[in-house]
């Protein structure tokens, strides 16, 4: 034994992300076959909750390609993808700072184009700083598209129509633009100068197998290219995360692990998160998919295995795992001494996301940690405070937190469900307070729900303050319109600019303060207010005496109050006319008089 360790560049992990019906799991099934197919007798593609495309596969894909990319040489032991597509299960191969995932394949549909979770796969991908190709999919759907059944992309397009062609372009050229506007350049993969700054966009069919060979081809060129470093393992005590918690019959609870660093042995000792805190156990035993055709009647679906190494899915049976929690990272504790040290780290990992804050916020429960994560990330991308945050069904407490925060912030006292059930005991309390809940299972809608109720709700409230601000107005007391000259006082004006209200103040064109309007008229009708052109009658509220403080002829402006005044210059300015902002040209000259202060806007 030289006492060197061991190392060796494992698989890449990836995984493939887009919009619901674009094709992703229609693209697994693809690559998986592509797999099984073409491995050589004995090579394992099956992991537990994961597929590997063995080096094997890879070289004779690549084969075709050798005239277009002569450099092309596979050094990686192959790509292991992730086998649920979507969000939910991508959330949990979360990783401090990161994700466990080393690439993604972003699937569009290249007839529909970007849709809303296209959108939010790219935003989950930059702030988990995840590279990504992009999969223009279904380009068998183009117009004209002849078929070519599993054949590298660059040749298929060798035999397809001008027209085709030119449609086929302007389609990726639509994908180059929206990609632009979320930041990214864009380009067709056999375009791309710097694969570095410019997004490989690879058009493909899931269905005919067009473009598999280019896709793979490009992810393995891709990370052996520029993630070597981060692909390097070693034999230290493995490193991964619980991408589910399973009940198995005869088993108990197991995890299914993806393991991304090191070897994974039966009886190691390891920790994850579990509801009540960290959990410390031994492995019982490792589980592997049993290979397709040793399946019997008898045997179970699993084979035990004496170790695993990176990368791998792998189902862990272990004592104690009842309240594991997905989205946990997996450490297993390289001796006795250390258990507590990985205690601490995984709580201390743990704690940044379930968490309970003073501050006036939402309340978010989730099933998973890596699904509350992604909530928590999506609330701060919109600038939302969190007051609680953890795993698990919502309660009576959850609603208790809620509708405190409801009382002072109403717009946060909420509950966002994802996954997780209303449980009896708080659906009472629910109703009592008053509290929304918005319950789904697909996270962009979740948060979509929420967000426009949200946007209704301050919109709503930004009407409420402004329907009682005192908005700027100008009018003439119209001579010989006096029908009576005191309490109240009550006489015909002209509304020259603006509007007047019932109980707005009045003041004179020196700033005199004469009453508030008690009620407008128009011969029998009572009117809700007077904009400008309109001649009505008014009663005045106050001590004013025609004659003495005010005169026929003279002209009037409604007082507007001070704090008022500053919101009508800053929130409120766009929501008043031309003729109201130059009527509040001459309130605030006239204010400004005895008030020196009045309408000044002070930004920090
Ligand atoms: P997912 O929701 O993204 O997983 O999408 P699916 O893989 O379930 O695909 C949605 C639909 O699109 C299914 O009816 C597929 O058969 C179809 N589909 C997927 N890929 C292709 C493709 O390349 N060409 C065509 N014509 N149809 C496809």
């Amino acid at each position: 034994m030289s006492g060197e360790k061991k190392t060796w560049m494992r698989q890449p992990i990836i995984v493939v992300l887009g919009h619901v019906d674009h094709g992703k799991t229609t693209l697994l099934d693809k690559i998986r076959g592509t797999a099984v197919a073409r491995k050589e007798p004995g090579e394992i593609t099956q992991h537990v909750g994961a597929s590997v495309v063995p080096a094997s596969v890879l070289k004779k894909l690549a084969e075709p390609l050798r005239k277009y990319f002569p450099k092309l040489v596979i050094e990686i032991p192959g790509l292991l993808f992730i086998d649920t597509p979507g969000h939910e299960l991508f959330s949990n191969l979360r990783k401090r700072g990161g994700s466990v995932a080393d690439m993604a394949i972003l699937v569009v549909d290249i007839i529909e184009g970007f849709q809303p979770q296209t959108v939010e796969a790219i935003n989950i991908l930059k702030e988990k700083k995840v590279p990504f190709v992009v999969a223009a999919n279904k380009i068998d759907r183009i117009e004209g598209w002849k078929p070519h059944a599993d054949t590298p992309f660059l040749e298929s397009i060798r035999d397809q129509s001008p027209r085709t062609l030119s449609l086929l372009e302007e389609k990726i050229y639509g994908l180059v633009g929206k990609l632009y506007e979320h930041g990214f350049e864009a380009e067709r993969f056999d375009r791309v100068r710097d694969f570095r700054r410019t997004v490989a966009i690879v058009p493909i069919s899931a269905k005919t197998g067009e473009g598999i060979p280019e896709l793979l081809a490009l992810i393995a060129g891709l990370s052996q290219q520029f993630m070597k470093k981060r692909l390097v393992t070693s034999e230290e005590p493995a490193k991964g995360v619980v991408l589910e918690v399973k009940e198995e019959p005869g088993l108990g609870t197991t995890i299914d692990v993806i393991i991304y660093d090191g070897v994974l042995r039966r009886n190691d000792v390891f920790v994850v998160a579990g509801r009540n805190g960290p959990i410390v156990t031994r492995v019982r035993s490792l589980l592997m998919p049993r290979p397709l055709q040793d399946m019997r009647m008898h045997e179970g679906r699993f084979i035990n295995v004496d170790l695993v190494t990176a990368a791998t899915g792998v189902k862990v049976a272990a004592p104690g795992l009842e309240d594991a929690l997905a989205g946990s990272p997996f450490y297993v504790v390289p001796s006795d001494d250390k258990v507590e040290e990985y205690k601490r780290i995984t709580q201390e990992e743990v704690s940044q996301i379930r968490f309970r804050a003073e501050s006036d916020g939402v309340v978010l429960k989730a099933d998973t940690l890596g699904t509350l994560e992604a909530l928590i990330e999506a609330m701060r991308r919109e600038n939302i405070p969190v007051k609680l945050a953890d795993v698990g069904h919502v309660t009576r407490n959850d609603v208790i937190e809620a509708s405190v925060v409801k009382k002072s912030k109403p717009e946060y006292g909420v509950i966002l469900s994802f996954n997780v059930k209303v449980l009896p005991e708080a659906e009472e309390l629910i109703a009592k307070e008053g509290i929304p809940v918005f319950k789904h299972n697909v996270i962009y809608q979740l948060l979509e729900e929420y967000f426009k109720w949200y946007r209704e709700f301050k919109e709503q409230e930004k009407t409420r303050i402004m329907e009682s601000l005192v908005r700027p107005g100008k009018i003439r007391v119209i001579p010989g319109a006096v029908f009576r000259r005191s309490e109240p006082a009550i006489v015909g004006v002209e509304v020259l600019g603006g509007r007047i209200k019932p109980n707005y103040p009045l003041m004179t064109s020196d700033g005199r303060s004469i009453g508030t309007v008690m009620q407008i008229r128009d011969r029998d009708n009572v009117l809700k207010e007077a904009i400008v052109g309109q001649q009505v009658a008014i009663s005045i509220k106050g001590k004013v005496m025609v004659g003495r403080h005010i005169d026929e002829g003279d002209i009037l402006y409604t007082d507007i109050p001070r704090d008022h005044v500053r919101l009508w210059l800053t929130t409120f300015n766009s929501e008043l006319s031309d003729d109201e902002k130059l009527v509040l040209k001459e309130i605030i000259s006239i204010k400004r008089k005895s008030d020196p202060l009045y309408g000044m806007v002070f930004t920090a």
